[in-house]
Order: structure tokens, then sequence, then C-alpha cells
């Protein structure tokens, strides 16, 4: 039977695993999670009753751990039924952030690297969200020629969310006895234009493993028919609930490698700039128009974890390097 939608039941965008659906609030979205199971750009698919509720509950834990921690992303609540959630409304980006820790899937038949092995520090990779195009890897001047990031939006900050996610969840996972090999990211910007993650965080878009048996426990279950997928995401979400959050990690002491540049702002007339300009001019370089005079500083720093390093460079980028009413800082964060 076809029904006429009503305002809430109006579908807003429906993909291979999720329905949207207008919220309560007028910035708010009704994530409803399917119970359909697909692999290899949908030419494998399967309907898996109960599924929707896993992925939702499973990604309901996951965002909230990320939400604790102070890592922004959409989501807001659970919904009235137990397959759905409460998300902010995103714009989305079309990126596939790709976060690999040890090496799985499309990363050992590329490079042949050997399956398991754990790589040396975390990789990312970034891939075209195109089932056109079968979703191509990008280098960053292919994102920058195909305009995929709006104005608002920097790389190196999606770069920057995607290794704190990672961070988070190393230490997480590993306290459940789960290797957490590699993973797939969305993010948007909110209506201010903040970067946030999106999509959702279930085992249709890890690679999860048991640490010590190797047993399955992500969609490679239903990619490779290595398991059963309902008993697997089962698994994964038991130890999950038993698990009563992110182990303290205050004590830790890691090393991350920071540049931060500060410069003059745009329309500031700075006297240094004035000068090298002119001076260039008299040595016959014409042919220079512009020039924004700047201060590069290096630094190695240790912080209990990737935020909190991000916390200190922030505060001594804007504090103390910089004079914020003249000056613009940023910042490249990662692990030395
Ligand atoms: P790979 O590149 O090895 O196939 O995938 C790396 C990780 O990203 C895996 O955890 C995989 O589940 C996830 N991933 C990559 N592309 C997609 C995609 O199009 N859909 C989903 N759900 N996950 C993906």
């Amino acid at each position: 039977m076809l029904m006429t939608p009503t305002a809430s039941n109006q579908i807003l965008a429906e993909g291979k695993t999720k329905v949207l659906r207008p919220g309560e609030q007028p910035e708010e979205v009704r994530v409803t999670f399917k119970d359909a199971a697909t692999a290899f750009n949908g030419e494998k698919f399967q309907e898996i009753p109960g599924k929707g509720t896993l992925n939702a509950r499973i990604s309901a834990i996951l965002f909230e751990l990320l939400n604790q921690q102070g890592i922004p992303t959409c989501f807001v609540g659970k919904g009235a039924s137990e397959n759905e959630l409460i998300y902010r409304n995103l714009a989305m980006i079309p990126l596939e952030v790709v976060i690999r820790n040890f090496a799985y899937g499309s990363v050992v038949k590329r490079f042949k690297f050997e399956e398991g092995m754990a790589f040396k520090k975390p990789l990312i990779e970034f891939f075209y969200k195109s089932d056109d195009a079968g979703d191509p890897q990008l280098t960053d001047e292919m994102i920058d020629e195909l305009s995929i990031l709006p104005a608002e939006a920097n790389l190196d900050a999606i770069k920057l969310l995607a290794f704190q996610v990672n961070e988070v969840f190393l230490n997480y996972f590993k306290a459940i006895n789960v290797r957490c090999a590699d993973f797939k990211l969305e993010v948007g910007l909110d209506k201010s234009g903040n970067l946030m993650l999106g999509d959702e965080l279930s085992p249709d878009n890890f690679r999860f493993r048991d640490a010590d048996t190797g047993q399955v426990m992500d969609k490679d279950a239903f990619r490779f028919d290595l398991a059963d997928l309902t008993e697997s995401y089962q698994e994964l979400l038991r130890r999950l609930e038993g698990h009563p959050g992110v182990p303290d990690t205050s004590g830790l002491s890691n090393a991350y490698m920071a540049s931060i540049r500060v410069q003059s702002r745009k329309n500031i007339l700075n006297p240094e700039s004035k000068t090298i300009l002119n001076a260039l001019h008299t040595m016959g370089y014409a042919s220079v128009q512009e020039l924004r005079a700047g201060k590069e500083f290096s630094l190695k720093l240790t912080a209990s974890s990737l935020i909190e390093a991000e916390k200190q460079i922030k505060t001594i980028g804007e504090d103390i390097l910089s004079n914020p009413v003249i000056e613009d800082y940023s910042y490249i964060l990662r692990l030395a």
C-alpha cells in the first residue's frame, strides 16, 4: 500500500542501509537503519532481520564514546524505535576517509602487504564517495581539482579528526580484546560550518577481529561468508555493552609533532611584509604582487592523547604565538 508521506515520515534521503526522515527539531534528522546487508557496491545483497537494530545500537555506543571525549559528531540520541537514531543534520562531504592500523582488505590487494601485519603508524586514505565511479582513491590534488571540500573545510582538519577518532577507538577496543584493524569515516559540516563526524559507526564500516583468536566481528563475515553476520555483530555488541567506557589514558604520555603557522591577516598592512615586497621590487622582482610575511614554529610535544595535544596547540597558537588582533594562525598536528 502506498502511503502519502506526512511531514514526519517523508523520506529525505535513502541509501543502501539507512533512511533519513525529518526530526522533531528543525536541524535534526531521524535515521532508520535498515535490515539490509550489501557488499561489492551492491552486487551482493541480503535482508538480515535485526541487523538494523544491531547497527543502530553499536553506532549509538561508539558515537556517545566520541562525544564524551569531546570529538564533534552528528549523534544527538536514540530514536523512538530500536533501529532509529537522531542526528544533527550535516552537509556531508563526498569523501570516504579510511584509517588503517593493520593490513586487511583492499590495501593488501593493492600493495601486497602481508595480511594482518601492523602498520608502523596508522595510515589514512581518501576515496571519492561515488557508487557510479566505484569509490576511486583520491590524492590531495584530486580532492582540490574535484572541489570536494566546501570553503569552510580543510583536509588537515579532516585528517586530525580521523586520527583522534582512531586513538580513542584503539584504546577502547583494546580494552574489550578487539583488534580495530581499519574503518571508514564520513564527515560533514553543521549549519555553522563546524566539521563533524557523520554516517554510522557500525561493523559495516569497520574491520574488527578478536585480538586472540582472529575471529571476524564485522561485515567481512557477510562479504566473504566467513561467519554468521548476526552472531558476529551480537558478540561485538555484547562486549561493548559490558564495558563501562573509555579506559583512563590521562597518565599516558605520547609524542606528537605540530607545526604552527602565524601570518598577518590579509587586510592588515604589515610593515615587515611591505618592506620585503619593496626590497624585492627594488631588486628587479616586479613580478611579485603580494607578500605576507609570517612565522612557522615546529614543536614536538607530549600529551595523553591527540585531543589533549590539540587543546595545547590551540592555546599556544592563539594566546602565545599570535596576536589575534592582527594575525591568523593555523596548525598541523600529527603523531611523532
Ligand atoms: P577496504 O578499502 O579495505 O575495502 O576497506 C577499508 C575499510 O573501510 C573497511 O573497514 C571497510 O569496511 C570500510 N569501507 C570502505 N569502503 C566502504 C564502503 O563503500 N562502504 C562501507 N560500509 N564501508 C567501506
